[in-house]
């Protein structure tokens, strides 16, 4: 770190749905921020707000003591950071790498061992609570990594999330990130077949949803997401295409520890007609739409 009094010096890589007002909220919380975007004029907003933009993961981790990265897949997280002008290259030993994106365990265990033989410390960090909680700077933060430096990273934590959680070592964070996904695409189905359900039945389905969501049966795919397939609103607070992604690593680390997840399966099939269909990039509640044609009805007004 720069000195133990002062606030750690910060780095940012990947300003998309998530990224974008998570990096505002380090701004807003007082840290020194050097962002990289590889479609660059997407970091307008955040440079507008004060971060200092670079051209390469690299140019950030040079300026860094605590390196964030939240990119896409397992593959865009080894390119960005252990890649040609990736964060390896120019992190100083001492300084913490600390990965939000949602990735394999096993890739994350990876990682953490490679910069580790760089003496880059290392904290897999998913996060969950979308982007609307991205915006109120109230993610859910699952770590793993170890205690040491979950602590030196505390207040960056801080400024982005409200429940933060160091669940283990090396890709426990991940595993645990898995556990959230298998949780929400089993409410989000939950939440498609019931709205679907009433709306054959010809149900007022905004009464439903008011009756519904304060009780038993509540969740959050249901309070923020309801609505949404009501509306007929499909723009991405997360998109088709990632959900898939995740639930294609909880079923693969299924497949690896013998565990039958057939709730997960099934929303992940269902989904493909969503991808097939042309809404990969559109928000998970389109999977309501594939559930609409099934049942022959409208959810959305
Ligand atoms: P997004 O809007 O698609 O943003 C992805 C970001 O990663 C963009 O800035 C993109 O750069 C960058 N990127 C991807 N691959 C890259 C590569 N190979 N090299 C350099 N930059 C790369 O996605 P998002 O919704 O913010 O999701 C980001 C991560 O958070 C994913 O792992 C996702 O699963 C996880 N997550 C998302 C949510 C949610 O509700 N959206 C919630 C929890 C967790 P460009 O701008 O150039 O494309």
């Amino acid at each position: 770190m720069s000195n133990a009094a002062a606030k750690p010096k910060v780095g940012f890589i990947g300003l998309g749905i998530m990224g974008q007002p998570m990096a505002l909220n380090l701004l807003k919380a007082g840290f020194e921020l050097t962002v990289y975007n590889r479609t660059a004029e997407k970091a307008r907003p955040v440079v507008e707000a004060g971060a200092v933009q670079v051209s390469s993961p690299k140019e950030v981790a040079q300026n860094s003591d605590i390196i964030i990265t939240i990119v896409t897949g397992p593959d865009d997280v080894k390119e960005v950071i252990l890649g040609p002008n990736g964060v390896a290259e120019g992190a100083r030993p001492g300084s913490i790498v600390v990965d939000m994106s949602t990735i394999s365990p096993k890739v994350a265990r990876e990682v953490h061992a490679a910069l580790a033989e760089k003496g880059i410390g290392m904290l897999d960090a998913p996060v969950s609570g979308g982007d609307t909680g991205a915006k109120a700077g109230t993610l859910s933060i699952m770590v793993g990594g170890d205690a040491e430096l979950v602590e030196k990273c505390r207040g960056v934590f801080e400024a982005m999330g409200k429940k933060i959680t160091h669940v283990g070592g090396p890709g426990m964070g991940q595993l645990t990130k898995l556990v959230n996904q298998v949780l929400v695409a089993l409410n989000l189905m939950a939440t498609c077949e019931a709205l679907t359900f009433a709306a054959k039945a010809g149900a007022d389905l905004e009464k439903v949803l008011e009756a519904v969501s304060g009780g038993a049966a509540g969740s959050w795919q249901l309070s923020n997401l309801g609505p949404k397939m009501v509306e007929g609103d499909y723009r991405p607070g997360f998109m088709v295409k990632l959900l898939q992604k995740d639930l294609k690593l909880a079923l693969e680390e299924s497949d690896f520890l013998h565990v039958p997840l057939l709730g997960t399966s099934l929303v992940h099939q269902l989904l493909r007609k969503a991808e097939d269909a042309g809404w990969g990039d559109e928000g998970t509640q389109a999977l309501v739409k594939v559930l609409e044609e099934l049942a022959s009805t409208r959810v959305a007004k």
